[in-house]
């Protein structure tokens, strides 16, 4: 600094060339990001500390419009998302690699949910059923909606159809506890009734969370109203079953719901296959049941 408090020539240069150099790591920071596609999503660099992170829905908010089409559906080979770099790039569903995962995730989960009053059906339930089964499964079970055994006891799918579930779940080679079981509500409709739009506007945020803190690598939806209700699809599901989709970027296999197989068995061979392909689908990425499974 000059005795005048103006820059002295040598002063004025140097800033210039620092200038320079920031610019040029710039460019060179911003084409590295173009090329391994992270332009376009949120940055952490330079985030203040302890800025608040992205929710578990946040987490599973829906796939980005490159999403594979329905039938497209690709597996991606098993790698340990535990030790994901939380600076590195995004998964492709943009879900929160730092969300709580597995049981701590679904505490937090379960704990929001509290005494739930958010619809109508706080009124006619004896139980929540939030969902049973493995923190940290690679495979999921969802179904629509208790029922009557279900709210009595707590605990999803342990009625007629979830023995007959249970025995789906078994001949593919897994234990009931293996697999995580949940509904897209958590509380019965009087008389079994179809879900109503509030209900599940109310509650699917909630299977979302559980999805998020689970991170299954494959979705089982069970019947007409779960599979059309996760995949926003109103086609039959006769036409959807079997057909690999995703669901905020996971993999999801529609299949019929067992109640529906007991009630017309002659559909439990498509089911089988469906359950066979969800099991092919995930030997691909290295994932196989832990005991073997019906032929
Ligand atoms: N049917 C469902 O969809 N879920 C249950 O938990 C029981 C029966």
């Amino acid at each position: 600094m000059g005795a005048d408090g103006e820059k002295t020539t040598e002063e004025t240069t140097g800033e210039r060339e620092e200038l320079r150099t920031l610019v040029a790591q710039l460019r060179t920071n911003i084409a590295a990001r173009g090329r391994s596609g992270l332009l376009g999503v949120a940055m952490t660099v330079g985030a203040p500390a302890g800025a608040p992170k992205k929710s578990a829905a946040a987490a599973v908010s829906p796939p980005p419009p490159s999403s594979p089409p329905p039938q497209a559906v690709t597996m991606k080979p098993s790698q340990p998302p535990k030790s994901r770099d939380p600076q590195g790039p995004p998964q492709d569903d943009a879900r929160d690699p730092s969300a709580p995962r597995g049981a701590a995730g679904l505490q937090l989960v379960r704990e929001e949910l509290g005494d739930c009053k958010r619809c109508k059906l706080c009124s006619t339930r004896t139980n929540i059923v939030f969902g049973v089964g493995n923190p940290d499964a690679n495979l999921v079970f969802v179904g629509e909606a208790p029922g009557a055994d279900e709210d009595a006891q707590g605990e999803p799918f342990v009625g007629k159809a979830g023995q007959l579930l249970t025995k789906m779940i078994e001949a593919m080679g897994y234990a009931r506890g293996d697999v995580y079981i949940c509904n897209v509500l958590k509380c019965r409709p009087p008389g079994n009734r179809n879900p109503e739009p509030d209900e599940v506007a109310s509650c699917e945020p909630f299977l979302k969370k559980q999805l998020g803190a689970i991170r299954p690598r494959m979705i089982v939806a069970l019947g007409k109203f779960a599979v059309q209700c996760l995949l926003r699809d109103d086609s039959p599901i006769s036409r959807l079953r079997g057909n690999l989709r995703t669901y905020e970027g996971i993999p999801l296999m529609p299949t019929f719901h067992p109640a529906y197989l007991l009630r017309d068995p002659s559909k439990k061979k498509l089911a089988w296959d469906d359950l066979k392909a969800v099991n092919a689908a995930l030997a691909k990425v290295g994932i196989s049941p832990p005991r073997p499974s019906a032929p």
